[in-house]
């Protein structure tokens, strides 16, 4: 055993002691966050672009399309364009969007200092003006927009929303209307047995990652050393194990900072004194695109979302870790589920089917299984009740998963009243499911932002993706992190850590 898998196992093993003694007991909390969001409306839409998030929003979006609109907040013709391009804007980002994942509309102040380079990139010579192109081709590019053969291209048509749309409608051959309806689009798609819908769930699984992080600042349930030590572990296991790399940045981030942001697990909301705060580091960065739920989203506004991100989230982690970790992403997937998922009933019924495993995982099969397992369990019981409340999905009713249709080789017999599962080919599913399937759409993008992005060192030591290096790394910072009454050796090894913790921001 080489003194890596030492020091893991030492990790693992005190985490696993620290999470079984806070393990589980349910509280009283019942604050069910509404996902939908407050005064929504008011917002602005468009994303605000500038010359160190513009490459990074443009390369990590899920859209297919963007357009960039380069203005001067001191022009008057900008101010009086705003509302008609925020119409549009309207349709395509944020979490009411109506064709969401489609075009990414952002607009880039040039009157700013900052970003006078940006613009000149983009030789803007009059304001408004606005690009369309694939996102990708953005990305420190010079935007040749008068070349033919460039994918951006000037839009020469939108002085109004209507004009703008129509601009948009030709480019997608699409016929989208101001006036369309939420929910009412063509991109909700019913046919779950569509084995390729589950690469866009990796942006998902980010932004379920998000809002649970937003829910547990909001509602400032990190206030003992439980809880703390829940949340802790939690973290690790994103560091180390999260389908999404700027997810495992963005987490590791927080655990180096964590002693400075929650001195004794207390941590403090609100800054003061211009004190970084938890809220200062957002646990997917901070240009994570918001509204893209696409594989989880309801055909009602009311519906799927949040939930389902956080399930995909959990079965996503399970395939991703290493046997020796098994029992301890169990514990913490318990221990994050009882204090930190606000929705009692949940909690309570999940909290039960934990405290029914009597012996340890040590094999990462049985814990890929026991989550499929669960939440099977969850969706018989739900099946019963949306069927007699109507309250569930029309267009995602709940099923036993995953249907024949999607893997024949997981059933034994053909018998749909009772089923019999062939464990093994359900595990090798879930595996490439969860695994490689899930990235795949991903993978693709950060390839290409690879080349550019120059990360440091702490962060890519932190989280790179093979667990050969990133387990060991991931538990010795949990061992220091959690507490230095682990040893000199590990307030050593901490301190050294954030020495060399970079002054910038992960995106
Ligand atoms: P979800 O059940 O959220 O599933 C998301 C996606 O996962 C599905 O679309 C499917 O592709 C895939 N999937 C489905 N089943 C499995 C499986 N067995 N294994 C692997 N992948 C699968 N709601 C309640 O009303 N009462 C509860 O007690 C309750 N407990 C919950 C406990 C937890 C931990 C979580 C995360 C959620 C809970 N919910 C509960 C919410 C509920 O389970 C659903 O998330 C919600 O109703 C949305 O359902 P959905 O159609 O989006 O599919």
């Amino acid at each position: 055993m080489s003194l890596a898998h030492l020091v893991l196992f030492a990790g693992l093993l005190s985490l696993v002691i620290v999470a079984s003694s806070s393990s589980s007991s349910p509280g009283s909390r019942s604050i069910l966050r509404d996902i939908s969001g407050e005064n929504a409306d008011q917002k602005d839409r468009a994303v605000e672009l500038n010359s160190s998030n513009f490459d990074s929003v443009l390369r990590d979006t899920p859209a297919k399309y963007a357009v960039v609109e380069f203005f001067a907040h001191w022009c008057p013709a900008c101010r009086n364009y705003k509302p008609h391009y925020e119409k549009v804007a309207r349709l395509f980002n944020g979490p009411d969007a109506i064709h969401p994942g489609i075009v990414l509309m952002t607009r880039v102040d040039c009157a700013m200092k900052t970003n006078t380079k940006l613009c000149d990139r983009f030789s803007v010579s009059h304001y408004p003006m606005l690009f369309w192109g694939p996102p990708s081709k953005f990305v420190s590019g010079s935007g040749e927009p008068k070349k033919e053969k460039s994918e951006i291209v000037v839009i020469d048509d939108a002085r109004t929303a209507e004009r703008l749309l129509k601009w948009i409608n030709k480019q997608t051959h699409s016929s989208y209307g101001l006036d369309d309806k939420k929910f009412e689009n063509e991109h909700v798609r019913t046919n779950i047995t569509d084995y390729k819908q589950i690469s866009q769930a990796v942006y998902d699984i980010e932004e379920a990652t998000a809002e649970a992080f937003d829910i547990i600042l909001s509602n400032k349930v990190i206030k003992s050393s439980e809880t703390s030590a829940s949340f802790i572990r939690f973290i690790q296991l994103l560091a180390a194990h999260h389908a999404s790399r700027r997810c495992r940045k963005g987490a590791a981030e927080i655990l180096v900072n964590y002693d400075d942001l929650c001195p004794s697990g207390k941590c403090s909301y609100e800054s003061s004194g211009g004190k970084d705060t938890l809220g200062s580091f957002p646990i997917c960065g901070k240009d994570l695109p918001r509204g893209y739920y696409m594989f989880c989203r309801g055909s009602r506004n009311d519906t799927r979302g949040f939930s389902c991100g956080l399930w995909v989230l959990f079965h996503s982690l399970s395939v991703r870790i290493e046997d020796g970790e098994s029992h301890f992403a169990f514990s913490t997937i318990c221990d994050f589920v009882n204090n930190f998922f606000m929705c009692d009933e949940c909690r309570l019924h999940f909290n039960d089917m934990c405290l029914s495993v009597k012996t340890p995982f040590k094999k990462v099969r049985d814990f890929v299984l026991w989550v499929w397992s669960t939440h099977n369990k969850v969706n018989e019981r739900l099946m019963k009740d949306e069927a007699s409340l109507g309250s569930g999905d029309p267009e995602f009713p709940k099923i036993i998963w995953p249907p024949r249709a999607l893997c024949p080789s997981c059933y034994l017999s053909s018998d749909e009243k009772s089923i019999e599962w062939d464990h093994d080919n359900v595990y090798k599913f879930l595996k490439s499911y969860y695994g490689p399937k899930l990235v795949s759409l991903y993978k693709e993008k950060s390839v290409v932002g690879s080349k550019e992005e120059t990360v440091s060192a702490t962060a890519e030591d932190l989280t790179v993706a093979t667990n050969a290096l990133v387990v060991p790394v991931g538990a010795a910072l949990a061992i220091a992190v959690a507490s230095c009454a682990f040893g000199a050796l590990a307030c050593y090894w901490r301190t050294q850590q954030k020495n060399r913790k970079p002054r910038r921001s992960w995106n």
